[in-house]
């Protein structure tokens, strides 16, 4: 299994450690403070739990929380499991509906059983969320769903941000609960408006930089 570390270059202890799992290649990241050995998941994609397990015993960390950027199954398919590990999952209010009900919101049918996760913590705009020395601050993004969310460390320069943007693209909005206007104003004024030197971690394909999405997506000129 191939894994990306990024590591806080004036921390080098808070890490961001990310893999592509599931059927459309989604990518799970585990955010960690190697000092105190804590650790928060962000999405769970299908077949994804046994990784981070691994993960998480590799570097000693434990991992009390799951929180989802949105709840496209994708995103979402191992989230019942890590329930049963006992991490709390914490998902946007907008979007804790398809948790509920995961087999009713697949898009497609798919070959395989989604199970619901209940209860759910909800992610509230602005709050500050912790994993160790670390705050991240949870920023509502509609626009790719209703309740899509970024989790951003302004102070370490690092965004999660699901599959709102990408690098050198942007999230669908033609699936239920998406919105273009919405979408471009949500990365615009939220996610454009942070440091040029913030490194973002999306939900599909390669890390990137607001600084370059500024200069070179095409997609929010
Ligand atoms: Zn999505
Ligand atoms: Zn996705």
């Amino acid at each position: 299994m191939q894994q990306s570390v990024f590591s806080v270059p004036e921390a080098p202890h808070l890490k961001i450690i990310g893999f592509e799992a599931g059927p459309v290649a989604t990518n799970g990241y585990i955010i960690a403070d190697i000092k105190s050995h804590e650790a928060i998941i962000i999405d769970a994609p299908y077949n994804s739990a046994d990784i981070f397990e691994a993960i998480l015993q590799h570097y000693s960390l434990y991992a009390s929380a799951l929180w989802l950027t949105h709840s496209h199954w994708d995103h979402t398919a191992d989230a019942s499991i890590l329930q049963n590990k006992g991490l709390e999952v914490f998902c946007h209010h907008d979007d804790i509906y398809r948790l509920i009900d995961p087999m009713e919101h697949t898009l497609w049918p798919l070959p395989f059983t989604i199970y619901p996760v209940s209860p759910v913590e909800k992610l509230i705009e602005n709050e500050i969320l912790h994993c160790g020395e670390w705050g991240f601050n949870v920023i509502h993004t509609p626009g790719h769903t209703e309740g899509s969310v970024c989790f951003i460390s302004e102070k370490y320069n690092c965004a999660i941000v699901g599959d709102t943007l990408f690098a050198d693209s942007i999230g669908r909005t033609d699936l239920p609960g998406g919105n273009t206007n919405q979408l471009i104003h949500s990365i615009k004024s939220k996610l454009l408006v942070l440091s040029p030197e913030t490194v973002i971690f999306p939900g599909h394909g390669e890390i990137s930089t607001i600084g370059h999405e500024q200069r070179y997506n095409q997609c929010i000129q």
